[in-house]
């Protein structure tokens, strides 16, 4: 993207949005302007012989906005306005950041001012609300954004309107929601739309305004419609990374927000709001850094036993011939070195919640023991005689397949059974997506203050790269990420692309290897990415019928032995070279009787170049 003027005018906004056009007005044709409204118009195919309307790749319906209206005032009246209007904004916010990432895939080379505009456009085709620019201004290298907009004919004061008439309070949620998380999305800051004027209030049109949560203030308001639970008594929040087994008992910053707005965060998020009364077991899976523990830790704080010990083991990293004291406890002279008795977990927890990270690192023995102790409800310290009845939840969490381990002889079925009375699968951080933005914004400011460097936001590559890649390390890898932009970013910066990455991912071709999209091809396994200009002519070639001399198998093989040489060796850039995923390249290979040497050089790929999902 070119550097954008900070501030544009109200006629080159309007014109620029087209929401001024008129006929008879010159139409914009430059492509610098791209997506006008008529590009993004071409989007929108209805396919009724199959019963589907499609936006790009996304699947869109056609509904009455007075069933919309009936179904928004069953919710009003069901939950009351507040909880009714945090759902509707975090509806509306969902909605938004799908659109930012249609335009982002689908112009990745438009210009900054019409990729933001365009969500103006968006909102219109799909028949929500006119909008007309008041004002705009961005720049990205300061992370500014401000925009004031009016919006006429808005579907949810129609709506509003003629279920309980003029009121008070602006009613245009969803709308606002919308414009949140398609800037947000953009700007991989959180940006936050409120409504001034409203029809609903009497207005004759809508009023809103954009800004960044820091130049707003006080947007604990804001942040409440958008947050999915309201937790009683505690901010919602993903505390830095704690040191489990040190501490002994996870602290967990409650002045920090758990953050997401993505249906699988609100899933997972439900869910742990049913169970937290209760003393049911829960088992945590997912991958690595997805936050397993700040979700055990969640769920203690909203439990009944809140004012109880919380208590983390983390299994993995308790030397097997400890793990039995440090559970149970050890009375004096156990063993060799046991010159007092000790306390294990289990006691420490008494009342409280016992969470054992890692599980499936347990050995057998160690397994029989717990099971013991759960079934029993009472423990006994090694080398000690009498037993100790404790009322302990347990809650547990792994990143491996428990049922798998249990058909390998690896993990007792019946611990298994006894740990998984409730399962909660957090899903991967590229499997909610839209939470990226509000993370990315979380952690800019979490860090800049924890590390006393004020820095302005994010270089719009940066914001490409961070909503693009497949975080095979989850959470964990874009907080680590963002703590070294924070550190490498001189004051007042922004943080660009070689501040986020290590020195081997720039090495190993991650910026390469970024589409022309911004999406890291190998985080879409499936995805089928278009050749790359260099390897069109061949398969022009292939295309053609009756090319002279040149069998498509052979095309195929000499295009494939391109790409590998090309790629040095290395399997998973020469699979994105061709526009094939890696295990697709592998299969022809295969096919081929060119079966990849295990261990090969595409080992020495990045981490993220080979550690995608598989
Ligand atoms: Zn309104």
């Amino acid at each position: 993207m070119k550097k954008t003027p900070n501030r544009i005018s109200l006629a080159e906004a309007a014109r620029r949005t087209g929401a001024l056009m008129r006929h008879g007005d010159p139409v914009p044709g430059a492509a610098a302007e791209q997506p006008r409204l008529e590009d993004i118009t071409e989007c929108l195919f209805f396919s009724p012989g199959d019963g589907r309307i499609w936006l790009n790749d996304q699947r869109m319906v056609l509904m009455h906005s007075r069933s919309l209206g009936t179904l928004r005032r069953e919710l009003i009246d069901a939950l009351g306005l507040d909880r009714a209007r945090g759902l509707l904004t975090r509806a509306g916010y969902a909605s938004g950041a799908r659109d930012a990432q249609l335009v982002r895939e689908r112009w990745p080379d438009a210009e900054l001012v019409p990729t933001f505009l365009a969500g103006t456009r968006l909102h219109a085709l799909e028949g929500v609300v006119r909008v007309v620019p008041v004002a705009f201004e961005i720049d990205p290298d300061r992370g500014h954004y401000f925009g004031e907009f009016l919006w006429e004919h808005s579907m949810e004061d129609d709506e509003h309107i003629h279920a309980y008439g003029l009121g008070t309070e602006p009613a245009c949620w969803m709308q606002t929601g919308y414009a949140t998380g398609y800037v947000t999305g953009l700007m991989g800051q959180l940006v936050i739309f409120r409504e001034v004027e409203c029809r609903t209030t009497g207005s004759a049109q809508c009023r809103v305004i954009g800004r960044t949560a820091d130049a707003w203030g006080d947007v604990s308001d804001d942040l409440r419609h958008l947050q999915t639970h309201d937790f009683p008594g505690h901010a919602l929040v993903p505390t830095p990374p704690t040191a489990v087994l040190g501490s002994g008992a996870l602290g967990g910053d409650a002045d920090e927000p758990m953050v997401g707005v993505s249906s699988a965060f609100k899933a997972a998020c439900h869910m742990l709001h049913r169970v937290a009364p209760t003393k049911a077991a829960v088992l945590f899976t997912g991958e690595s850094g997805v936050g397993k523990e700040m979700f055990a830790n969640m769920l203690h704080r909203i439990s009944p036993r809140r004012e109880q010990p919380f208590v983390a083991v983390n299994c993995a990293a308790v030397p097997e011939t400890l793990i039995e004291s440090e559970l149970f406890g050890v009375e004096r002279g156990a063993f060799t070195g046991a010159s007092v008795a000790r306390a294990g977990r289990f006691e420490r927890a008494a009342g409280g919640t016992l969470f054992l990270d890692e599980i499936g690192t347990l050995s057998l023995t160690s397994q029989g023991k717990l099971l013991r102790a759960l079934q029993q409800g009472e423990i006994e310290r090694v080398g000690g005689t009498r037993t100790l009845k404790l009322d302990v939840r347990v809650i547990a969490a792994t990143n491996v397949d428990l049922r798998a381990a249990v058909k390998a002889g690896q993990f007792r079925e019946d611990l298994l059974y006894r740990l998984d009375v409730y399962p909660i699968h957090l899903p991967p951080l590229r499997e909610r997506r839209e939470d990226i933005p509000l993370l990315m914004s979380h952690f800019l400011q979490y860090y800049s203050r924890l590390h006393g460097r004020p820095v302005a936001g994010y270089a719009p590559r940066a914001v490409k790269m961070l909503l693009g890649y497949a975080f095979p390390g989850n959470i964990r890898e874009l907080q680590n990420m963002v703590e070294r932009g924070v550190i490498s970013t001189e004051a007042g910066g922004v943080i660009d692309l070689p501040h986020l990455l290590r020195r081997e991912q720039l090495d190993a071709g991650v910026l390469l290897s970024l589409s022309r999209t911004g999406v890291l091809r190998q985080a879409e396994p499936e995805a089928v990415a278009p050749p790359p200009a260099g390897t069109t002519p061949l398969l022009d070639r292939l295309a053609e019928p009756g090319e002279p001399g040149v069998r498509p198998a052979e095309i195929e093989q000499q295009l494939i032995a391109e790409a590998i040489e090309r790629a040095k060796g290395n399997l998973s850039a020469a699979a994105r070279l061709l526009g094939i995923t890696r295990a697709k390249l592998a299969y022809r290979l295969q096919q081929a009787g060119q079966r990849p040497a295990a261990g090969s050089r595409q080992a020495a790929g990045s981490s993220a170049a080979t550690s995608g999902r598989r």
